[in-house]
């Protein structure tokens, strides 16, 4: 019965696809968080630039 339940939000990254848990850090704006890093929101743009062929 020691185990801690850890039931946190999840959302999905919208520019990796990956799902992410809440953090502590965006307690104060998880209704705007969209991607899981500061990585991935740099590279939204990818994600259009992507869609064209080599
Ligand atoms: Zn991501």
């Amino acid at each position: 019965m020691a185990h801690k339940k850890v039931d946190l939000p999840i959302k999905i990254c919208e520019t990796c696809g990956l799902e992410f848990r809440w953090r502590r850090k965006w307690r104060k704006n998880w209704e705007t968080v969209k991607y899981c890093s500061e990585r991935c929101r740099r590279n939204k743009r990818l994600k259009t630039e992507s869609r064209q062929p080599h």
